[in-house]
């Protein structure tokens, strides 16, 4: 397996000859050394991606359909061997990155279609014998920033639909998981044409590189509001258009009308799947009063059943956090709620059956209020805080007390009580009785500090389009309202 970067097809060092290390978090051993990208490399990437622009915008659809279908096929004969290198570099149980593969190869398939079916639209025209017809074009080169919770699948997310729509792309990995895009982009995408999809590696400076190459006409991004602020405001300077997915403190509200087993099991696998490194984690749930007691003894129930382990293993629920500062920074967190006065249920501690690997226990806390840090600020870690509320309006005015607005979940029966909490809730994503569930074919992004701009869908194909206006006269012939004017005369007929 290469551990270089992917520019015009070619699998290069970077020219300054730096590295940095990636590491297993279950094993905490260093298993490759990855190019660390200077601003030459990231230019030779965008130049490569420039000049391919020139052939792959005008490519046949049927053409481009192949290709892209072609990198779905790829991407599923060798599933098990990416899916464990996902694993080895994030710590995410084996079977959630077969899933992740799963995604990435259908959402390939879903562009390869989409992006040949609509170019436009027909528009009435304003005058006899003449056309309006709006063309969506592609804006050249889209740089791709991606973080380490999903990062194949948040690559995918922008990576088809902006070749889709006619682009060509540099990806940046996150430095944490860079290996399972460089060993997708070998076995997968060897067939592209070259130049249309290059990768440069490094941390949040070749990320800034990227967004400030005078050649990159869009960025896409995915990662913490602090990066997104920094990327608006570096891409603001030259007008730069950016698609921001950002991080999220969604709410979950649980109605008293529901079989409390079962939401009590959607709520923990929605708070601790992947080490609850999620954006769309359930980090503020909040509980009707009359069934809080029974639905909090059966979530804490729940997560004290989570299998910890290796993550390769097939019978392992969740493996370490991703890092040390993962790690540490969920350690700050349970113990600034224990100060602010939250009671731990469970959890709250590193487990102490292995010796090594970022693991931290499944944690469950109630007696929460709204000013407590973790109703405020995106946790990210295996942490289920449960606030109870006396009725539907209560829960709804917690759920919008957020500078967030990414996702919201509701287990209820009763259908006005769902729909009202969607229409009067802010979120990207509303999901009832099915949380964390997405459709590649349906927009996501998020509202509010979550970020602006939708993937998934037509809406994430969209994002990497701008209309053009093109008038036809198939008449040539004077115009009555040219010079010379004349008020009095009126319009000329
Ligand atoms: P991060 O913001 O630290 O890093 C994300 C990427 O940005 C990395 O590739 C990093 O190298 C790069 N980067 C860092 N600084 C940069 C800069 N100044 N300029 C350009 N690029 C820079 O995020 P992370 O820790 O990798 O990921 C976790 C965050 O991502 C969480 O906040 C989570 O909610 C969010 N997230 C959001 C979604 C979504 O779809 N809304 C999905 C997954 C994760």
């Amino acid at each position: 397996m290469n551990h270089k970067n992917y520019i015009n097809n070619q699998w290069v060092d970077a020219v300054e000859g730096k590295t940095f290390e990636v590491e297993n978090p279950f094993t905490q051993e260093m298993i490759a050394r990855v190019p660390y990208s200077s601003a030459t490399d990231v230019d030779n990437a965008v130049v490569a991606a420039k000049n391919a622009w020139k052939s792959w915008k005008i490519l046949g659809s049927l053409d481009m359909r192949d290709l892209l279908r072609e990198v779905a096929v790829k991407s599923r004969i060798n599933d098990h061997e990416i899916a464990k290198i996902i694993s080895h570099e994030s710590g995410k149980p084996l079977i959630e990155c077969l899933d992740e593969i799963e995604w990435i190869a259908s959402i390939f398939e879903y562009y390869s279609e989409l992006g040949r079916d609509q170019r436009g639209r027909v528009v009435a025209p304003v005058t006899p014998k003449s056309m309006s017809v709006v063309v969506k074009e592609a804006y050249g080169v889209v740089g791709c920033i991606v973080p380490w919770n999903y990062p194949l699948l948040l690559m995918a997310w922008k990576v088809a639909p902006a070749l889709a729509a006619g682009n060509t792309v540099v990806v940046k990995p996150s430095e944490i998981t860079p290996l399972s895009i460089i060993r997708w982009l070998e076995v997968a995408c060897d067939h592209l044409p070259k130049g249309i999809l290059n990768m440069i590696t490094g941390f949040g400076d070749v990320g800034a590189s990227l967004v400030e190459h005078p050649d990159t006409r869009v960025i896409a991004f995915t990662g913490s509001v602090e990066t997104g602020k920094k990327i608006a405001m570096m891409a603001a300077s030259q007008l730069k258009k950016t698609s921001l997915e950002l991080g999220g403190n969604d709410p979950i509200i649980i109605c008293d009308d529901v079989d409390i087993q079962i939401a009590a099991r959607g709520t923990a696998w929605g708070g601790l799947l992947n080490g609850g490194q999620v954006c769309t984690s359930l980090e503020r749930v909040f509980v009707m009063e009359t069934i809080a007691n029974d639905f909090i003894e059966a979530v804490v129930e729940e997560a004290k059943k989570v299998r910890l382990g290796n993550p390769m293993d097939g019978q392992t629920d969740m493996g370490p956090l991703v890092s040390r500062m993962q790690l540490e920074k969920t350690e700050g967190k349970v113990s600034r709620a224990k100060l602010e006065g939250a009671r731990l249920l469970c959890g709250g501690d590193r487990p102490s059956e292995f010796e090594k690997g970022y693991f931290y226990n499944p944690t469950v806390f109630d007696q929460i209020t709204s000013e407590m840090e973790m109703m405020n600020v995106e946790t990210f870690g295996p942490i289920i805080p449960i606030q109870k509320v006396k009725n539907l309006r209560e829960a709804i005015e917690l759920a919008n007390n957020s500078q967030y607005g990414l996702g919201c979940s509701i287990y209820t029966n009763d259908l006005e009580k769902a729909m009202t909490a969607a229409h009067d809730i802010k979120a990207g994503s509303f999901w009832i009785n099915d949380p964390l569930t997405d459709n590649e074919a349906a927009p996501f992004g998020g509202m509010k500090m979550s970020g602006g701009g939708r993937e998934l869908g037509i809406e994430g194909l969209d994002e990497f389009r701008e209309s053009k206006h093109i008038l036809i006269d198939y008449k040539i012939r004077e115009k009555d309202y040219w010079f010379p004017y004349d008020l009095d005369q009126g319009r000329k007929t």
